[in-house]
């Protein structure tokens, strides 16, 4: 699972869950501020950033059943 970083590593301002953020396959993560500015190459890793999906909640609070079940049959 996407590890959800909750600050930008260039400048480090805290990104919520729902907060637009940009990551490299690595998950180097960076504000939208700084992935223009670096324009939108990862300087870590030279990989691409792209728009990270929000996620509204964890989902360990009360994921709905099917996506549970789905879960415990992957990590079975
Ligand atoms: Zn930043
Ligand atoms: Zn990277």
């Amino acid at each position: 699972m996407l590890r959800m970083k909750s600050s930008c590593e260039r400048c480090g301002v805290s990104l919520g869950l729902t907060d637009q953020a940009f990551i490299c396959s690595f998950e180097c993560t960076y504000c939208s501020q700084c992935a223009e500015q670096l324009q939108k190459q990862c300087p870590n890793c030279q990989g691409h950033l792209v728009l990270r999906p929000t996620r509204s909640r964890s989902p360990t609070e009360g994921p709905p059943q099917r996506f549970k079940a789905k879960l415990e049959k992957l990590l079975r």
